[in-house]
């Protein structure tokens, strides 16, 4: 069998790895086996990719150092990696996962551009003072229009660049960065963006047309780069999780497109693979948050405005003390437990269990509410509680839930602000007016448990924290969990 056989068999089993992993992910018992086995396939696909003739022509010609170069950036790329995915909190997730697809765009960019470069411009060489030189040992090929190449490192240049400056602006939203906590309303961005969208589709076609020109393929990075930015920075509150799903299945489809540049089966394989399931994932979200995906594409169509919060609270809100809330709670026969953002934060999820541990043994029912974007990544209160063996079953979606409210005695929200604000359903204005929420106001008494009235990550009152229905509790999630445990178990 030939050498590129073999690398064709490795691409193949690398791919078969990729799919069952995908596999395995759906579901939680099995995500871990299943990033495992990605991981190997990558592995795999990175071996068999140092066997490609290109990789032993250059090897042959100028011996092992450029491979080594590969070596040492491959082991440094890793080594930030490693120490990201250690050292980065579960909170982090998404602002990760949105620097690493903005990476992963980046990278494709510049295997299209490199791969351009190779085919038509000057090569480098060492000179004799032992420094690197441009020698004019190749014209600028006449590459022919409209060839699979020049499309596709158009397409590569331009998705790669939306993507690097897109996620690089959704860290910085997540990271909620002074500048960026507020979506960019200027009343003429689409304009703004018509015309990027515009220049860019006549940039395609100059690269289609003329793939031998460097200068055009940058110049259709810098504009797709000035696009990621106007496209992302309008986005906010309950559509950041459609847009880093849509990041993260351009950065598939960047890959996918820079396969095609370098003719790399494995490559087209992955990052097809993650482009359709980026897409699928989106489309679930719009679904689940009642989006539609091209108002969430073009930030934001119309205007919105957030209640004053002096205006809905100001005399309204209740405190009550642990005890206070014990003698509530001693007298429920049906417990709804909420979790959101700051029960992630505040790390209680094994206090929560306890809490539920002591309730049970009184004979209540506890159940879990879980919207689909309460925390800061899609499942991220799932993985929360399975870390504190809460069963599965108990774990309510929203929909299933929703219509129990109001046969709830108490519903204990715990740091969770915008899914369940009743404004999504109640006002019009607001910017999250059509989010789907958890129907928590319907309970018959409503426990809310956090630190103050900040705002959640859309920025906006919340006006269930005055309602008459609900008792505030201001503490730190876990503290608060402890203390209302303490209090019902000397009640
Ligand atoms: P929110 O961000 O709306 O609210 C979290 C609340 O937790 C805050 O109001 C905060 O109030 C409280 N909190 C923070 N720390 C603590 C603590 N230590 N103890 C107690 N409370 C604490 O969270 P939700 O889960 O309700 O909503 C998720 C939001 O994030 C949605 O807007 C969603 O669109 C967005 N989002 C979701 C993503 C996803 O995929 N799930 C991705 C990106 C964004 P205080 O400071 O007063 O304590």
């Amino acid at each position: 069998m030939s050498s590129q056989a073999w690398i064709n068999l490795a691409y193949l089993a690398a791919a078969m790895l990729f799919i069952v992993a995908f596999k395995l992910m759906s579901g939680p018992r099995t995500a871990v086996r299943g990033n495992y086995l990605g991981a190997a396939g990558m592995a795999i696909a990175l071996l068999a990719a140092c066997f490609e003739r290109p990789v032993l022509e250059t090897i042959a010609a100028r011996g092992g150092w450029p491979l080594a170069l590969v070596a040492v950036a491959a082991a440094i790329g890793a080594a930030i990696g490693a120490t990201m995915a250690l050292k980065y909190p579960m909170t982090g997730m998404p602002q990760m996962v949105a620097l690493l697809n903005g990476f992963g765009g980046a990278a494709s960019t510049f295997v299209a551009g490199a791969e351009l470069w190779n085919k038509t411009g000057d090569a480098l060489a060492v000179d004799q003072a032992g420094g690197l030189t441009a020698v004019a040992t190749r014209a600028a090929a006449d590459l022919a229009p409209w060839t699979q190449f020049g499309i596709a490192t158009a397409l590569t240049g331009l998705i790669g660049a939306v993507t690097f400056w897109g996620s690089l602006v959704a860290f910085a939203k997540l990271e909620e960065l002074p500048r960026f906590k507020q979506a960019w309303t200027n009343p003429n961005r689409h304009w703004i963006n018509l015309g990027l969208a515009l220049a860019t589709l006549a940039l395609i076609a100059g690269v289609c047309l003329n793939p031998s020109s460097n200068l055009l393929f940058w110049a259709l990075v810098i504009v797709g780069s000035g696009l990621g930015c106007t496209l992302t920075l309008p986005i906010g509150g309950a559509d950041m999780p459609v847009v880093i799903c849509l990041l993260n299945s351009y950065s598939g489809l960047a890959a996918a497109a820079a396969g095609f540049v370098i003719d790399n089966s494995v490559l087209v394989i992955a990052g097809s693979l993650v482009g359709a399931s980026g897409l699928i994932l989106t489309a679930i979200m719009c679904q689940a948050m009642n989006r539609s995906l091209v108002g969430v594409l073009f930030g934001g169509l119309g205007t919105t405005t957030a209640a004053n919060a002096d205006d809905v609270y100001a005399g309204k809100i209740k405190s009550a003390s642990a005890e206070e809330i014990a003698m509530v709670l001693e007298n429920a026969s049906r417990v709804v437990i909420v979790p959101g953002y700051g029960l992630a934060v505040a790390q209680a999820q094994h206090a929560v269990r306890e809490l539920a541990n002591a309730l049970e043994k009184r004979g209540c029912t506890v159940e879990y509410a879980i919207h689909p974007v309460a925390g800061r990544m899609p499942g991220h209160m799932n993985v929360l509680l399975a870390e504190a063996d809460i069963p599965y079953e108990k774990l309510r979606e929203m929909d299933d839930i929703n219509p129990t409210f109001p046969e709830a005695d108490v519903a204990i929200v715990i740091g969770a602000n915008d899914v369940v604000n009743p404004a999504a359903r109640t006002d019009p204005k607001s910017p999250i007016a059509g989010m789907p929420i958890l129907d928590v106001d319907k309970a018959k008494t409503v426990v809310v448990v956090k630190r103050s009235l900040s705002p959640g990550f859309a920025g906006i009152p919340n006006p269930l924290f005055a309602a008459d229905n609900t008792l505030m509790y201001f503490a730190d999630g876990k503290k608060a969990i402890l203390d209302l445990t303490a209090a019902l178990q000397q009640g």
